[in-house]
């Protein structure tokens, strides 16, 4: 194991982020979920949970996002918990290359997503753990879930922007429909599509998203929230499929697992070392955070991580 302390890290974090502020091609925060629109692009913060419980952060860390598609994650996880591996006969375990809410792929597919981390993917896992349930249930155990592994009940859902995606899920809810046209959607559209947004409007900090993820990083003193068995196989997924069709880019850049969403932030882990979430509004062409995943790649140069050796 590497011998940066503390202290080194703070020193690294603090000089990504001064980088990061002189930066002015920042990308384009999403316009799509009409709330998403008004967030100021100048705000960068980045976080890092460490083993024994320590975080260190610069920037705007402590400034609560969307978390948007960094909670598919999340509900992963509770669905693997839920169904196990039947939950694979609803969706697939394989890299899209395509965009995050394409719907020619489903078509392609037959109704069976790619991975859980496209949007169509995430809607079967969000509809598998909705059987038998309410979506107040499920959202309450995603909630109680973050809380846990943050070691935060400051968790909260912002309501106006799950209003504001419900408002406009056209294509969402096409993807719902066309799932629902293969035999691969067993809740009413509208009751899945809105326990989607709601988990998607989660709000979270840098600091609290990088604590959430130290049960993936295995960090010595986080919260066993899974096996270390299925942690792997989320992680492999992450490096796979979790920034759609710029996964192979970021997995080449960076080197280590990781989830992005369209509020802007990643949540990155450095398996054994620590969990690591960045953020910054703005967006690349494939949706993913322009400043974050550049963050990213500083961060793997200045530490030497990366789960290729
Ligand atoms: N709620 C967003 C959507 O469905 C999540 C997408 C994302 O973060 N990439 O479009």
């Amino acid at each position: 194991m590497d011998t940066l302390t503390a202290a080194d890290l703070q020193q690294i974090l603090d000089e990504i982020a001064h980088a990061m502020a002189a930066e002015v091609d920042r990308g384009a925060p999403a316009t799509y979920i009409p709330e998403l629109a008004h967030v100021d692009p100048s705000q960068f913060g980045i976080a890092m949970a460490l083993p024994g419980g320590q975080v260190v952060a610069a920037g705007d860390a402590a400034t609560p996002f969307s978390i948007q598609s960094i909670s598919k994650v999340f509900m992963l996880a509770i669905a693997l918990g839920r169904l196990g591996d039947t939950l694979w006969q609803r969706v697939g375990r394989e890299p899209s290359g395509a965009a995050f809410n394409s719907i020619v792929q489903l078509e392609h597919d037959k109704g069976i997503p790619r991975n859980p981390f496209i949007n169509a993917g995430a809607l079967a896992v969000t509809d598998a753990i909705l059987k038998g349930h309410q979506p107040r249930e499920v959202l309450g155990e995603l909630l109680r879930f973050l809380r846990e592994a943050a070691g935060d009940d400051d968790i909260h859902i912002n309501r106006a922007v799950a209003a504001s995606e419900q408002a406009t899920a056209h294509r969402n809810t096409a993807l719902a429909e066309f799932m629902a046209a293969h035999g691969n959607l067993k809740n009413p559209t509208a009751m899945t599509i809105g326990t989607y947004v709601h988990q998607c409007a989660v709000e979270m900090t840098c600091e609290q998203l990088a604590r959430a993820g130290r049960f993936l990083a295995g960090v010595p003193g986080s919260p066993r929230m899974v096996s270390s068995a299925r942690v792997r196989r989320i992680n492999a997924l992450m490096l796979t499929c979790g920034h759609y069709d710029a996964s192979g880019d970021f997995a080449y850049r960076v080197g280590l697992p990781g989830k992005s969403g369209v509020g802007g932030g990643i949540l990155v882990v450095a398996p054994g070392r620590a969990s690591i979430c960045v953020w910054s509004p703005g967006l690349n062409a494939q949706g993913n955070s322009k400043l974050g995943a550049q963050a990213m790649e500083r961060l793997a140069r200045a530490t030497g991580w990366s789960v290729f050796g």
